[in-house]
């Protein structure tokens, strides 16, 4: 078997297969339809898909261990034995323990999930303490390397690197275990070698994020145990969402024999490179393909790229920045796409043709590549945006002060203290469901489509009444999802039919595409808002998604600044504010739960990002009266970096998730001056629990005393719409009841 590492690669491919068969096949077991052998047959046969699909293109290396029931990192939990207690001691068959560990059981509640970095994917979170006992369990890697090897194809084994593995779990102090993980990880080596393995990947994606001088050490320290190893094979350290800053040179000085480098989101991996002391011996990985977005890569550029890398290496092979992952799976399989859009993109399939490209022009020293995409068709531009955001001033992103607009919302909605609300959606249904299927289908007309939702709207709303919410929401039954709503109806958005990309477990999304400059032809929520506050005399909130969660749910345009590209969805989404506003809606959410996932991982990047993401939600809110009272919401409670941008955007109410943290940050945002309206959730929906009276008057009592109780709301964590209407109607019926009895 050749030791090289071969010309191009890439750091993973997508696993969910073209038409989502790894979610029939699971959610099918889980559903008891098809045993453990049927699961085992039809993945089998997605991951020969895959190694047969790198192979033909003419890939030089092919990873294998990528793919995952569920999530790669729970792999790697499995793979080093980290198997928290509380599972081993359910008793259950070794593929039932990993889906308990992914989404609970009965008895014991899932693992916790995550975002990946600065991506839309969710990992699982190790749990890891002093007493966890690591051990060594290569059965899946050894058997994904078995497969491909059936088939003729030699492959190199994927793993979480130690570092990242330990940097990535929660418990007491995870990274003091890690010389005892490395040990594990140096048994899991040495069996991949006797197989015959002749490459192993270890991703340490972590240190592309701001780390400690410890924390650099202890990846110096792994990598210098494993490399001294004498039976292993070579090892490939990946690295990729970012720069590698301090832990770049640390790394050069292991023996590893490779080392990946993301030059997409880490141009600045380069120059570091270019300073190291010696490269010798050491294959430089390129990652000169942008794994986490959709467009085209500029060969030119980045063979010119990849031509500097190889001018300080001695072997350089070409690869994507990172995992192909986070990009839908193939391009061939969209037919609707405006064929001028479809020609700019590039999804896994595609990529995997780029690399291969750029792997033998770097090696060759090729120069005639096809050349760059013309600029995008005029039709995507639109002046009068353009010329809206070129004349925008501070004012536009500023309103009065907040005790004159309390004092004008209060006189116009006369609310009683601790007002009772939720955060916009009731149950999605069946039913509700069926009917956007039949739509389009073709089976139901529009017509009959909005007399359904109309129906939903009304039924939500005589509810509301029933149970005596103070601030009513029309229940978004007409939302397929908060970002896809929008993305339909605003230009420069575009929409994929199969571009499913996995955002945890089973579950897969499908983010539009912003290509072009964004505007809005038309009032897109209006109608729904207007015709629910027709129903009844209590207020009806309008309910929006803002900007930065626009953008970080959908593949974004690399042609102009991401700050312009929110500024010109703040744009379309001010306009709406003002048409709600002019149709009489008093109250309107706009909502940001995504503006902590896209924080740069770096703290030197983070002022710049959060100083446009607050600009543009400023800007979209900013346009409306002193009486027009402006909500956001947040499904988290861990602020952290971003809490002081949370009390810059300025809403007269922020609702957060509390119940789980029970109400503690509360008391952060008071440590920060926070003096605008909260609403801290009371009844965590993540549960399908019915949280009792006393537990939510309980609650409320924790944040009467952190709060004054005229800016204290009363709502739940999160929408409702994965909750079913009983435990709805009975968790709100509690609610409402418990703020009667603390405002008394
Ligand atoms: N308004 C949305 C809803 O209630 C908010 C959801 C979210 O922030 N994730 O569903
Ligand atoms: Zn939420």
């Amino acid at each position: 078997m050749s030791t090289a590492f071969g010309q191009s690669t890439v750091l993973g491919y997508p696993r969910i297969g073209g038409n989502r068969e790894l979610k029939q096949a699971v959610e099918a077991y889980w559903a008891g339809k098809v045993d453990a052998g049927a699961l085992a047959r039809t993945t089998a046969g997605l991951r020969a898909g895959v190694w047969q699909t790198l192979r033909d293109a003419g890939l030089g290396a092919i990873p294998s261990n990528t793919f995952s029931y569920y999530d790669h990192v729970l792999d790697t939990a499995v793979a080093v034995g980290a198997i928290p207690a509380r599972f081993a001691r359910l008793g259950l068959s070794e593929l039932d323990t990993y889906f308990a560990m992914a989404r609970g059981v009965d008895a014991e509640p899932a693992l916790e999930l995550t975002k990946w970095f600065d991506t839309n994917y969710h990992y699982l979170v190790p749990e890891i303490g002093p007493d966890t006992v690591f051990a060594a369990n290569p059965v899946k890697a050894l058997g994904e390397v078995a497969e491909a090897s059936a088939l003729g194809i030699a492959t190199r084994p994927v793993l979480v690197g130690p570092a990242t593995f330990l940097l990535l779990a929660k418990g007491e102090d995870p990274f003091a275990r890690l010389d005892d993980l490395v040990e594990v990880y140096a048994q899991i080596l040495a069996v991949l070698a006797v197989s015959g393995v002749a490459w192993v990947q270890l991703d340490e994606p972590a240190y592309a994020a701001d780390r400690t001088p410890e924390e650099i050490d202890g990846l110096r320290r792994a990598y210098t145990r494993l490399g001294e190893l004498t039976d292993r094979p070579k090892l490939f350290v990946a690295t990729y969402f970012g720069e590698l800053g301090d832990a770049l040179p640390a790394l050069l000085a292991t023996p590893v024999e490779a080392i990946g480098l993301d030059l997409v989101a880490g141009p600045g991996n380069l120059d570091r490179l270019a300073a190291a002391r010696s490269l010798a011996g050491k294959t430089i990985v390129a990652g000169l393909v942008d794994g986490h977005n959709i467009w085209r890569t500029d060969l030119r550029a980045a063979a010119a790229l990849g031509g500097r890398v190889a001018e300080l290496a001695d072997h350089v092979a070409v690869s994507t920045s990172c995992s192909l992952l986070h990009v839908p799976v193939d391009l061939a399989a969209e037919t609707g796409l405006d064929p001028r859009l479809a020609e700019r993109l590039a999804f896994a399939r595609q990529k995997v043709d780029e690399v291969i490209l750029l792997g033998r022009a770097v090696r060759d020293r090729i120069a005639d590549l096809p050349a760059p995409l013309p600029p995008a068709p005029a039709a995507w531009r639109n002046d009068q945006v353009r010329a809206r955001l070129a004349g925008l001033t501070p004012q536009d992103r500023q309103r009065t002060g907040y005790a004159a607009r309390a004092a004008a919302q209060q006189q116009r909605l006369g609310l009683p203290e601790l007002p009772t609300t939720t955060i916009g959606s009731f149950p999605q249904t069946a039913e509700l469901r069926q009917a956007r299927a039949a739509l389009r289908a073709g089976s139901l007309d529009q017509a009959g489509y909005v007399e359904r939702m109309r129906a939903e709207v009304e039924h939500v709303i005589r509810l509301q009444e029933e149970l005596g919410l103070d601030v009513l929401v029309h229940g978004e039954p007409e939302r397929n999802d908060m970002v896809q709503y929008f993305g339909e109806q605003l230009d420069g958005f575009a929409a994929t039919e199969h571009g499913w990309v996995q955002s945890y477990g089973s579950r897969c999304v499908r983010p539009p595409i912003i290509h072009g400059d964004v505007a809005r032809p038309r009032p897109m929520t209006v109608e729904w808002s207007t015709y629910a506050q027709s129903l009844t005399a209590k207020p009806v909130k309008g309910m929006l998604t803002g900007p930065v969660t626009i953008l970080a749910w959908s593949f974004v345009r690399t042609d102009q600044p991401l700050a312009d590209t929110a500024d010109q969805v703040a744009l379309a989404l001010r306009d709406e504010c003002r048409d709600l506003e002019a149709a009489g809606i008093p109250v309107i959410q706009v909502d940001e739960p995504a503006l902590r996932e896209t924080l740069p991982l770096r703290t030197a990047a983070q002022k710049v990002y959060l100083d446009w993401a607050v600009g543009a939600f400023r800007l979209a809110t900013s346009g409306v009266a002193d009486d027009t009272q402006i909500h956001t919401h947040l499904c988290y409670s861990e602020f952290g970096e971003v809490i002081t941008a949370i009390d810059a955007l300025d809403a007269d109410v922020t609702s957060i998730e509390a119940s789980r943290s029970k109400m503690e940050i509360l008391a952060d945002l008071a440590a920060i001056g926070y003096s605008r309206g909260v609403g801290p959730g009371v009844w965590d929906i993540h549960s399908p629990r019915v949280p009792s009276h006393d537990e939510v008057a309980e609650a409320l009592r924790r944040a009467v005393a952190a709060v004054p109780a005229r800016r204290l709301w009363v709502n739940p964590d999160c929408g409702l719409k994965t909750r079913g209407y009983t435990e709805v109607e009975a968790s709100l019926r509690h609610l409402v009841a418990a703020a009667a009895e603390v405002r008394g």
